[in-house]
C-alpha cells in the first residue's frame, strides 16, 4: 500500500533529516522545534509541491486541504486569524532550498496586512507609525517579488520625498536615504507614501494590491516558487554546481518584529568565529529592527557583546541556545535571531560556512575536547582549504591601488623586479634576485623563466593559458590576461592603460589571488602553515590543528604520496613536504638552458661519431643531476622518467630562424643547418609524433646515455655511503613490444655499468601508460614491466582524441557552460572514460604481476576528487608537484576514512 504523499509539514512534525524534502531552512526550523527553542511557529510546503507547480502550473490537488488544516493549526497556536481586522496575525513566506542559496530566492515578510488589518496592528502594538512602516514594507516587496513591478519605482517615490525629512547622519546620501526610510518618517508620510505604493502597482499592473490575506498567502507561496527559477538562483546553481530539479520549499511563518522599540531587536550569531575558528559567541545586533535590514547594511550593526550590556538575560538565553545547537549539531552553527519587546526568537538556523582557517581550528577544537571522532575531524577538512593556508598573502589596505587587473590564475603573492625574458629571470635569479616574468604569453621555452621567477604576469590568456596552467602546477603565483597592459619585450617595458611604464628591473607586487599586480613592494605576510608545513612543525593554534589533520590522514590512508620533481631543491623541498619519494623525474630540462647547444649537436651529428660525442658530452651533466636528485631522496624510490618530448622542442623557432636568415646579411652557416634539421623533423602533430619511447627507439645513443648517467648516479650515490633507489620508466608505450625493446636496451647498459664497477644494480624498470591501447593490452605489458604510471594527462588527451593546449582555449569554456562536462577531465580525472582505462589496466596488469606496483603522475595526482578515485581503484600512490603534497596526503587520508566509514567525502 502506498503511502500519499504529504505536501505540507509542521515545524513540529518535520526534522534535520529531512533537507530534501523541507530544504535546509524548514529542516532547521523544524528541528530547533523539536529542541524546544523559542521558534515561531508554522509550517513547510514541500520541494515536490515546488516540483510539481513548477511543472504544471498548478499545486499538487492534495495542496489546499493540508496548506488550509496547517494555518489553521497556526491560528490556534497564536490566537490569531490571518490578516483578520482587530488582531492580525501575520506570517512570512520564506524560501529555502535543499542547499543554501543565501539571498538567491525572495522571502516576503508581513503577509495579512491590508488597510483594514493595518489598523489592527496599529492598535494592538500600540504603534501607529510601525504598523504603516510594514504595510508600506510588505506592498513594495509584494508588488516587486510578486506582481512584477520593477523595484526602482518604489525607490524613485522614496527618493522623492523632502530633502528636510532627512535625518543628517554625517554618512552617505545613500546611508542618510536609507535611515529617512527606516526611522525618520512619521506616520502620516508613510500613510501616503502606502498610497503612492498602491497607485504604482495599479499604474504598472491594472491591478488592486491585493486585500484578501489568504490571496496574498497564496500568490507569495507561487512566487517563492517561481523565484527557484529566478535569474540569481539559475546563476548561483551554475557555479556551485547545485542541481537544477531540486526545487525549492517554502516556510510559512508567524512573524515576529525586532522594530517595536528599543527593547526590541535583531542579529546574525555564530557559536564560533567564522573567520578564526575562535571559540565563543560572535555576531552581528541591530536594535530597532527587522532582519531584513541586517543583511541590507542599511544601518551598522553592533558587536554582539553589546546585547550583553542592552539586555543581558537575552544574552545569556542566546548564549545557551547556541551551545545547544552546536552540541547537537556538533559542529559551528550560526541563527538569525529576533528580539521582540524583550522576548528571544530564532528564525534560521544551519551549519555555518567558514574560511580554510576557521574549518581546521573547528574540526581540531571539536575533535579534542571529544564532539567529534578524529575521523570525523578529518572528513571536516580539505585539501583545497590547506592548499590555500598554505600561499603567503599581502597585507593591503584600500590605499594600495592596483596597476592592473587580470586572471587570479594561481593564488598567493610575490614580490620581484620586472623581467621581460626567461633568461633575465634565470640570470638575475642566479645573482639571488627575485623577479616577476612580465610577457605577453609564456610558451614551453619560457619554462626554466618561469621556475626561476616569483610570479608570472601575462597579458593574454586566461585560466587555462599556458601560464596559468604551469604556474599553478608548480604552485607559482600568476596573473594572466591583464589585458590594460601593453607589454614591450624588445624595449623591456610594459605599459599601463593610464600611462605608467614599468622597465625592467622595477619592483612589482604580484597577487594571484586577488588577480592584480601592483607598482612596488607590498608588505608580505608568511603563511604560518606553508612554513611549518615544511618544517614539520609549528606552535600556532592553526598549524597544530593542520598538523593534526595530516598526522590522522597519514596514519589511515592506503596512499602514498610521491612528488613530480626534476631538482635537487624540488626534491628536497618534497621531501620536507612530505613526499614519500618521486613518482615522476622528468629529464627534459635537463637539456635546456646552455645544454641546449649540447642537444642540437647531437641532433645534427651526420654520424654515429658525431653524435656520441656530443652524447658523451651530455652524460656528466646528466649524472650530476641524478645524484643530486637521489642525494635528496635518499632512502626513498626515484622514478626517473626517460626523454620524453619531440626533439624538435629543443631546436629554436622555425619561423624565427628562417627570418634570421633571410633578413641577416652575413648569415650563419649554423642557422642554416639548424633550419634544415628544424624542416626535417617537422611534423603536423607532434603530441601524436615521433616522441617517448620511439625517440629512444630511433636516436641511437640516446637512451643508452640517459640509463648510463642513471646508474652512474646510482654507484656514486652508494659510493658516498647513500641509499639510492632509481627507477627507470619508459614514456609513451603502446605495446609491450616497445617495452621489451627498450627494456633489453636499459638492462644492457644496467649490466654494463655493474661490470664496470664490480656492483650489482638493482633498478626496476617500468612504463608510463598514457595511450588508450596501453591500457586495452596491460596485461601483456605488464609481462615486461616492473611498474605502471599512469600518465593521465596524455591518457585524457589521447582518450579524448583532443589536444589539450588548444581545446581548453577554444571550446571547453562552451563544454562547461552546455553541461558536457561539470568539470575538464583535465582537472579531474574522467572517471567514466579514462579512470575505466585505468581501472581495467591495473586489474589485468595485477593479474599477470601481482607485484607491479602502481602510481599515477598526471597532474590528477594532485586533484582531491580524483584522488579518492584512485584510492578507489586501489593504486599503490599519486604524484604531484611539491606544493601539492600536503593536501594530497590530507585527501588520501580521507578518501581512506570515507571508504572504512562508508560516509560521504565532500563537506
Ligand atoms: P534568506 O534565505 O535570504 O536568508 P530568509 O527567509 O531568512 O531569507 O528571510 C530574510 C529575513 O527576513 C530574515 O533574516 C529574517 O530576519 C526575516 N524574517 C523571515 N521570517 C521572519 C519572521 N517570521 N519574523 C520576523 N522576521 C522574519
Ligand atoms: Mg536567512
Ligand atoms: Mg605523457
Amino acid at each position: 500500500m502506498s503511502v500519499p504523499t504529504k505536501y505540507v509539514y509542521e515545524f513540529a512534525e518535520g526534522s534535520r533529516d529531512m533537507a530534501a524534502l523541507l530544504g535546509g531552512k524548514g529542516a532547521g526550523l523544524a528541528e530547533m522545534t523539536r529542541l524546544g527553542l523559542p521558534v515561531p511557529p508554522g509550517f513547510t510546503v514541500t520541494t515536490e509541491a515546488c516540483k510539481v507547480y513548477l511543472a504544471t502550473g498548478e499545486e499538487p490537488d492534495e495542496f489546499g486541504v493540508e496548506a488550509a488544516h496547517s494555518l489553521a493549526a497556526l491560528e490556534r497556536a497564536m490566537g490569531r486569524t490571518l490578516g483578520a481586522p482587530d488582531d492580525p496575525l501575520l506570517v512570512s513566506v520564506r524560501s529555502g532550498a535543499r542547499f543554501s542559496m543565501p539571498g538567491m530566492m525572495e522571502t516576503i515578510l508581513d503577509i495579512g496586512l491590508n488597510d483594514r488589518s493595518v489598523t489592527g496592528l496599529a492598535k494592538t502594538s500600540g504603534q501607529e507609525r510601525f504598523a504603516w512602516d510594514s504595510y508600506r514594507r510588505l506592498i513594495q516587496m509584494f508588488g516587486r517579488t510578486v506582481m512584477g513591478v520593477e523595484g526602482e519605482l518604489f525607490e524613485q517615490a522614496i527618493a522623492a520625498l523632502p530633502q528636510s525629512r532627512l535625518r543628517s547622519t554625517g554618512g552617505t546620501p545613500m546611508a542618510q536615504r536609507a535611515v529617512a526610510t527606516d526611522h525618520d518618517l512619521d506616520t502620516a508620510e508613510l500613510i501616503k507614501l502606502t498610497e503612492e505604493f498602491k497607485d504604482i502597482i495599479r499604474k504598472e499592473t491594472g491591478e488592486e494590491f491585493p486585500q484578501d490575506p489568504a490571496d496574498q498567502l497564496a500568490r507569495a507561496i507561487r512566487a517563492v516558487f517561481d523565484s527557484w527559477n529566478g535569474e540569481r538562483a539559475r546563476i548561483y546553481r551554475h557555479r556551485e554546481h547545485i542541481p537544477e530539479d531540486l526545487g525549492t520549499a517554502v516556510n510559512v511563518q508567524a512573524m515576529v518584529f525586532g522594530n517595536l522599540g528599543t527593547d526590541s531587536g535583531t542579529g546574525v550569531a555564530f557559536t564560533r568565529d567564522p573567520a578564526t575558528g575562535e571559540s565563543g559567541m560572535y555576531g552581528d545586533y541591530l536594535p530597532d529592527a527587522q532582519g531584513e535590514d541586517v543583511v541590507a547594511g542599511v544601518r551598522d550593526a553592533l558587536p554582539l557583546s553589546e546585547l550583553k550590556i542592552l539586555a543581558p538575560g537575552t544574552y545569556i538565553e542566546l548564549g545557551d541556545h547556541l551551545r545547544t545547537l552546536e552540541a547537537h549539531y556538533r559542529d559551528l552553527c550560526d541563527v538569525e535571531f529576533t528580539v521582540e519587546r524583550g522576548k528571544l526568537w530564532i528564525l534560521q538556523t544551519r551549519v555555518g560556512k567558514r574560511t580554510a582557517e576557521a574549518a581546521f581550528r573547528i574540526a581540531h577544537d571539536l575533535g579534542d575536547d571529544g564532539t567529534i571522532s578524529t575521523d570525523e575531524a578529518l572528513m571536516r577538512v580539505d585539501g583545497a582549504a590547506l592548499t590555500r593556508l598554505m600561499f603567503p598573502r599581502f597585507d593591503t589596505t584600500p590605499a594600495d591601488v592596483p596597476l592592473a587587473h587580470g586572471v587570479p590564475a594561481s593564488p598567493g603573492a610575490a614580490v620581484g623586479v620586472a623581467v621581460f625574458d626567461s633568461a633575465e629571470a634565470v640570470r638575475r635569479a642566479a645573482g639571488g634576485e627575485h623577479t616577476v616574468l612580465v610577457r605577453r604569453e609564456t610558451t614551453p621555452d619560457d619554462l626554466p623563466g618561469m621556475i626561476a621567477a616569483e610570479a608570472v604576469l601575462t597579458s593574454r590568456g586566461g585560466k587555462t593559458s599556458h601560464a596559468a596552467v604551469v604556474a599553478r602546477g608548480m604552485g607559482k603565483v600568476c596573473v594572466c590576461g591583464a589585458e590594460a597592459l601593453t607589454v614591450d619585450p624588445v624595449a623591456r617595458r610594459f605599459t599601463t592603460e593610464s600611462g605608467v611604464v614599468v622597465h625592467e628591473g622595477d619592483t612589482l607586487s604580484v597577487d594571484g589571488t586577488a588577480g592584480t599586480v601592483h607598482l612596488g613592494a607590498l608588505p608580505l605576510t608568511a603563511s604560518d602553515v606553508g612554513r611549518a608545513l615544511e618544517a614539520g612543525t609549528g606552535t600556532g593554534q592553526l598549524t597544530q590543528a593542520v598538523l593534526g589533520a595530516l598526522a590522522h590522514a597519514d596514519s589511515v590512508r592506503g596512499l602514498e604520496v610521491r612528488a613530480n620533481a626534476d631538482t635537487p631543491e624540488d626534491a628536497a623541498r618534497a621531501r620536507a613536504l612530505g613526499a614519500q619519494g618521486i613518482g615522476l623525474c622528468r629529464t627534459e630540462h635537463m637539456f635546456l638552458g646552455e645544454r641546449r647547444a649540447l642537444v642540437e649537436a647531437m641532433i645534427l651529428a651526420s654520424d654515429d661519431t658525431a653524435r656520441e660525442a656530443a652524447l658523451a658530452n651530455l652524460l656528466p651533466l646528466q649524472r650530476e643531476d641524478f645524484t643530486g636528485i637521489l642525494k635528496a631522496m635518499d632512502g626513498l624510490p626515484v622514478t626517473i622518467r626517460l626523454l620524453d618530448p619531440p626533439l624538435h622542442e629543443f631546436l629554436p623557432d622555425r619561423t624565427e630562424l628562417a627570418v634570421r636568415l633571410a633578413s641577416a646579411v652575413h648569415p650563419d652557416p649554423h642557422d642554416r643547418e639548424l633550419l634544415q634539421a628544424v624542416e626535417r623533423m617537422h611534423e603536423q602533430n607532434p603530441m601524436l609524433g615521433l616522441r617517448g619511447v620511439r625517440l629512444g627507439l630511433a636516436v641511437p645513443g640516446l637512451m643508452a646515455m640517459q640509463v648510463r648517467a642513471v646508474a652512474e648516479a646510482v654507484i656514486d650515490r652508494l659510493g658516498a655511503g647513500g641509499r639510492p633507489h632509481a627507477e627507470i620508466m619508459i614514456p609513451l608505450v603502446g605495446t609491450v613490444e616497445e617495452l621489451r625493446l627498450a627494456r633489453a636496451e636499459t638492462e644492457r647498459v644496467l649490466a654494463e655499468v655493474a661490470a664496470e664497477t664490480g656492483t650489482t644494480l638493482d633498478c626496476p624498470i617500468g612504463t608510463m601508460i598514457e595511450l588508450p591501447r596501453a591500457a586495452l593490452t596491460a596485461g601483456r605489458i605488464a609481462e615486461a614491466a616492473d611498474f605502471f604510471s599512469f600518465g593521465t594527462n596524455d591518457l585524457t588527451q589521447t582518450t579524448w582524441g583532443l589536444s589539450r593546449d588548444d581545446a581548453e582555449a577554444s571550446f571547453f569554456p562552451l563544454y562547461l557552460e552546455k553541461g558536457v562536462f561539470a568539470v575538464s577531465p583535465f582537472d579531474s580525472i574522467d572517471e567514466e572514460g579514462v579512470g575505466r582505462l585505468v581501472e581495467l589496466a591495473v586489474e589485468a596488469g595485477r593479474a599477470v604481476n601481482p607485484r607491479l606496483e602502481t602510481g599515477v603522475c598526471g597532474e590528477h595526482g594532485g586533484d582531491p576528487d580524483s584522488i579518492h578515485f584512485f584510492h578507489s581503484v586501489g593504486l599503490d600512490y599519486v604524484s604531484c608537484s611539491p606544493f601539492r603534497i600536503p593536501a594530497a596526503r590530507l585527501e588520501a587520508g580521507r578518501a581512506a576514512v570515507a571508504d572504512r566509514t562508508g560516509t560521504s567525502d565532500t563537506r
